[in-house]
């Protein structure tokens, strides 16, 4: 029987912490793959695709667009690299109510899970292990090494979505998670109902003014949350 709910996770704020270990090792595999940090230091990485980050970084520094996206394939294999070596160090921890949320969509026949985020796709298996969830529960997604801007991703994960499944999830049955105005903005692309988690960078209040289709302090109340991925209905 196909699936007929799709849920799509951010990884960063939404279901884990990664302690400063992404910052860390995107700054050392910079270093190694365009000899500059650049302008890393001064860029913000919530919700934006990795990317997006290595533009804003490195085209100031006199790096071409064009390099930048010649060379993503072997940056992704660095920062992968880089990451390994550096994570059992970090404080790395899944955001409240994560993995039970997690685990509770997963023993919902009727739900496909997947991710969009902003990470390279070498990362995400590391982070997602590091902080205790099983990357084989995430079975499709769409990565930072896919788009310059975050929009560009939900589109590449329904049609995935799709093709697993064997059959189209229809619009409203798809729903975003995450923590920055960027993913509530991003979902705009494909049509899908929004879900915010105030566990990142931003309040509440701030995530509010973006209209997700529901609002949440933490993913904790695990059948509240479950209620609006699966009906519809609005967070408090
Ligand atoms: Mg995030």
């Amino acid at each position: 029987m196909p699936k007929t709910s799709l849920v799509l996770f951010d990884i960063d704020g939404t279901l884990l912490h990664s302690g400063g270990c992404g910052r860390a090792a995107t700054r050392l595999a910079v270093q190694d793959v365009f000899g500059t940090a650049g302008l890393l230091d001064e860029v913000g990485f919530a919700g934006k695709t990795d990317w997006q980050i290595l533009l804003e970084a490195l085209t100031p520094a006199g790096i071409a667009a064009g390099e930048i996206e010649r060379r993503l394939a072997e940056y992704n294999l660095v920062v992968a690299r880089r990451l390994v070596a550096i994570i059992s160090g970090c404080p790395v921890k899944p955001c409240a109510g994560a993995l039970k949320l997690v685990a509770a969509l997963r023993a919902n026949p009727a739900v496909l899970i997947g991710l969009v985020t902003g990470n390279m796709a070498g990362l995400v298996p590391i982070k997602l292990r590091a902080a205790g969830f099983d990357p084989a529960d995430f079975p499709i997604g769409a990565f930072g090494s896919e788009g310059w801007e975050r929009a560009m991703l939900p589109p590449l994960a329904l049609a995935r979505a799709n093709a697993f499944n064997g059959a189209d999830f229809a619009p409203d049955r798809v729903v975003i998670i995450g923590d920055t105005p960027g993913d509530i903005t991003c979902a705009h692309s494909i049509g899908a109902r929004t879900i915010a988690v105030a566990t990142g960078p931003f309040s509440a209040d701030e995530l509010a003014v973006h209209q997700p289709d529901g609002l949440f302090p933490t993913l904790e109340d695990t059948s509240a949350v479950l209620r609006a991925i699966l009906n519809g209905q609005r967070g408090t």
